[in-house]
């Protein structure tokens, strides 16, 4: 038996990633990774009964988990929310609200794109439950305007470039206490990609944990974070933010969670 290790990071079609759910299941299998998180921005809609009974046929430990947008001083944070009870009405509720952000802030993005003289319309989108800028990238990518996702973000979509927009934006704590609501636990994701000074000011809400190994981290940004998470009594968390073809070196199980962590995560309060 090899060593127990969960990726508690990846995306599925349901968001921005380009594998379904069970075939994530199935792929976690082939890397010989023994649980995993299936963690789409801001929607549950890959988790079914089927998908737990893949993961069970499999011998996988499926943990529930999203990543929901929130914000810090305009800057974005990602929290993960893990082993929730889908069906809180609270959770539910925030889900639809993410939608509805979306939907408008998508509009807003291709009304910028067109501005800059774009052939493009809200409705030759394609995805799933959460749609969002890799979506409208793809889309100038299939059309011939960038060659690639990347170059969309760099010269239009990335934070703060021309027709990147930001509306009615969930705040951190009504993020972490709806998580808590549905028994869950929240985790401050990625913090490399934020400010050193706004990871310590966000740490002050109530998160559960911090994902400290995430792919391709170097090893002295993993021992900043696990003395931070240490110093603050909080759970370590790791994952590879996996997104198949959307974010290509980013492989699944480049990160991963270990047994003990991964336990504490999923033990009931
Ligand atoms: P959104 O949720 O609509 O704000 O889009 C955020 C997602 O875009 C992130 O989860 C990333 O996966 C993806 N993203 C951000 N920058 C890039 C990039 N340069 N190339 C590919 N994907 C990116
Ligand atoms: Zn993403
Ligand atoms: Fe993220
Ligand atoms: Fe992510």
């Amino acid at each position: 038996m090899s060593e127990f290790r969960a990726d508690l990071h990846t995306h599925s079609t349901a968001s921005d990633g380009t594998y379904s759910p069970a075939q994530l299941i199935e792929l976690a299998k082939e890397r010989g990774l023994q649980g995993i998180s299936i963690t789409d921005h801001d929607t549950l809609a890959g988790y079914d009964s089927a998908l737990f009974e893949l993961a069970d046929r499999l011998g996988i430990c499926l943990l529930i988990g999203v990543e929901f947008s929130s914000f810090h001083r305009n800057e974005p944070v990602h929290i993960l929310g893990y082993a929730l009870d889908l069906k809180n009405p609270a959770l539910s509720e925030l889900v639809l609200r993410h939608q509805k952000r979306r939907e408008k802030r998508n509009r807003l993005m291709i009304d910028k794109l067109r501005k800059e003289g774009f052939d493009l319309s809200y409705d030759e989108l394609e995805g799933g439950a959460s749609i969002g800028r890799p979506h409208i990238a793809n889309l100038m990518v299939k059309k011939g305007y960038v060659s690639e996702i990347n170059e969309a973000f760099k010269r239009y979509l990335g934070n703060g470039k021309k027709a990147y927009v930001n509306v009615d934006p969930i705040s951190i704590s009504e993020t972490i206490d709806i998580i808590h609501s549905a028994k869950g636990k929240a985790f401050l994701a990625h913090p490399h990609l934020m400010k050193g000074s706004s990871v310590k000011e966000v740490l002050k809400y109530s998160f559960d944990g911090m994902e400290c190994y995430y792919a391709r981290f170097q090893i002295d940004y993993e021992k900043r974070y696990i003395k931070m998470a240490k110093e603050r009594r909080l759970l370590i968390s790791g994952g590879s933010d996996f997104h198949g073809d959307n974010k290509l070196y980013n492989p699944l199980g480049a990160s991963w969670t270990d047994e003990e962590s991964f336990n504490l995560i999923q033990a009931a309060e």
